[in-house]
């Protein structure tokens, strides 16, 4: 009877948690699309909204249902992509970029979601016959591109713009190794939370570029919201290098402020090679 009785006991219990487990799994399920509404309603405008990298509702996942215009998260051109070098072909209409960086001036921006460095002066990118101008340059720890699969410890995007609608990036791979001079000039004058700081000396842009330009190029979109689809992305293959611990010290601003990888939805990956 003791035996029954104990028998019984534990069938209950394990269905309770069953359905708790259930339970839980349904409402798991279900808050994203209410949570969807109540932001789409309260911020129309996309003006005051939040958004992060973390597993939540400002995550990446929900990007696109935070409010009307970062709708554009969820199309099917979006950035970054996994570079698979299997699949990109080499094509005679990708030329080398040319660059017409010079020294520059810098204001350095924490925005909360990145290390960002705002430009002075003319410097431009000419590619296929257009001129780009470079309007900053900022970091992601990790890359946001990965390449067959694997992430680099760090990424620089030289943001250039031709016009509203038509803008070159060109992503900078970082790999530990040789302690990375550029970093070194500001590395300890990052704003460590929300704020700026205007350098007064200048320095030499060349210095984010690798010295073999070969890249790679497919058409996406900002990664960051309103993500939207209007950016021509070139990704140098060679990476530059920067010391672990400059590495280091840089994630431990930035923390994880990588976009995953999003489906590449048919769209082709092109390669040029320097020869
Ligand atoms: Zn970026």
């Amino acid at each position: 009877m003791k035996k029954t009785i104990s028998l019984l006991a534990l069938l209950l219990i394990i269905g309770i948690s069953c359905n708790q487990e259930k339970k839980k799994e349904q409402t798991l399920e279900k808050a994203p699309e209410t949570t969807q509404k109540e932001v789409k309603k309260e911020h129309k405008d996309c003006k005051d909204v939040h958004w992060g990298y973390g597993d939540n509702e400002e995550g990446p996942e929900n990007w696109k249902n935070l409010c009307d215009g970062f709708s554009a998260c969820g199309g099917k051109a979006q950035s970054p992509i996994d570079i698979r070098t299997d699949i990109a072909v080499a094509t005679d209409e990708l030329k080398p970029i040319e660059f017409h960086y010079g020294k520059s001036g810098v204001d350095i921006i924490n925005n909360g979601h990145t290390v960002q460095f705002n430009v002075s002066g003319e410097n431009t990118a000419k590619i296929k016959n257009k001129n780009y101008k470079l309007l900053q340059f900022h970091y992601h720890t990790l890359s946001e591109h990965t390449v067959d699969g694997k992430h680099y410890p760090m990424e620089v995007h030289l943001v250039q713009k031709n016009n509203d609608k038509d803008y070159a990036v060109i992503g900078v791979f970082f790999k530990e190794g040789k302690e990375n001079a550029l970093l070194k000039k500001y590395l300890d004058k990052f704003p460590k939370k929300k704020g700026t700081y205007k350098a007064d000396e200048s320095f030499d842009l060349n210095q984010l570029l690798p010295a073999d330009k070969s890249y790679y190029h497919y058409k996406g979109s900002l990664t960051t919201p309103p993500c939207s689809e209007i950016v021509s992305w070139y990704v140098m293959k060679e990476p530059i290098e920067a010391s672990k611990e400059q590495i280091e010290k840089f994630s431990e601003i930035l923390h994880n402020n990588y976009r995953p990888v999003q489906p590449l939805n048919g769209r082709k990956i092109y390669k040029f090679e320097e020869k």
